[in-house]
């Protein structure tokens, strides 16, 4: 059993002395990432002072969301979203979507949105390190899909999010990381309407350091919270 609040105090602990040491000033959110672990671990890290919590598949948030019984800020959603849950995801008052990965997907989401009057807040998902098996709009087509999606009118983009390479030197992250950040910044010059360059998702239990040293201002931590996990472990 990970000592979950032990865990948490030293994650804090070490974003703020690396954050620290970098001269940022701007406020870093670490989320924890509660796919496949049950509710009681989740009330764990909420009495430990997580506020954000994130879920990668709308039907297991479905089932564990209800059954929380502590408050907290924000839930997200970093999975690939499947146009037939939309519906699913919005009853569940995402704080932020991370994983808008195409215009089709925006297009989907934008219309079940008009349907009930609501806006969102989104990421747009980049597959920096071009690896098939994870989603994200590429680093070449970025540009034009963040244009595009901007123009849907329910969709507030908040900014980016990109998985960093899964390989044991987080090091191999750090040029993806890079690119990322190189692509906020020139967005965050632009004037927008409904866009607002905010909030940059990168970095992971492994490579979380080289994120932040990258510019990351939001986390995304499973393992070195929860522990391993033992199924369900797509991204
Ligand atoms: C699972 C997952 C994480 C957390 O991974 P850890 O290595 O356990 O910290 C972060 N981001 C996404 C998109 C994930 O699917």
């Amino acid at each position: 059993m990970p000592d979950i609040k032990q865990n948490i105090a030293s994650l804090k602990q070490e974003i703020e002395t690396l954050a620290t040491a970098l001269g940022r000033k701007d406020p870093i959110t670490l989320l924890a990432v509660t796919k496949t672990h049950p509710v009681e671990l989740i009330e764990a890290a909420l009495a430990a002072g997580i506020e954000h919590i994130a879920e990668n598949k709308v039907q297991e948030a479905m089932r564990k969301l209800p059954m929380i019984g502590t408050a907290y800020k924000g839930f997200h959603f970093i999975g690939h979203l499947q146009t037939n849950k939309i519906n699913q995801l919005l009853a569940l008052k995402p704080y932020l979507i991370h994983s808008i990965d195409s215009v089709y997907v925006a297009e989907k989401l934008h219309l079940a949105l008009g349907r009930t009057n609501r806006t969102q807040d989104v990421l747009i998902q980049v597959n920096t390190t071009r690896e098939e098996q994870k989603s994200g709009v590429t680093f070449e087509n970025a540009r034009d899909t963040i244009w595009q999606i901007a123009a849907f009118s329910t969709l507030r983009i908040k900014g980016l999010m990109t998985i960093g390479k899964l390989h044991p030197n987080p090091e191999t992250s750090r040029p993806y990381f890079k690119m990322l950040k190189e692509l906020f910044d020139e967005f965050q010059n632009e004037e927008i309407p409904g866009m607002e360059m905010k909030h940059l998702s990168m970095g992971m239990s492994h490579d979380w350091k080289i994120a932040i040293e990258e510019g990351s201002n939001m986390v995304r931590i499973g393992s070195a919270i929860f522990g391993e996990r033992y199924y369900g472990d797509d991204i």
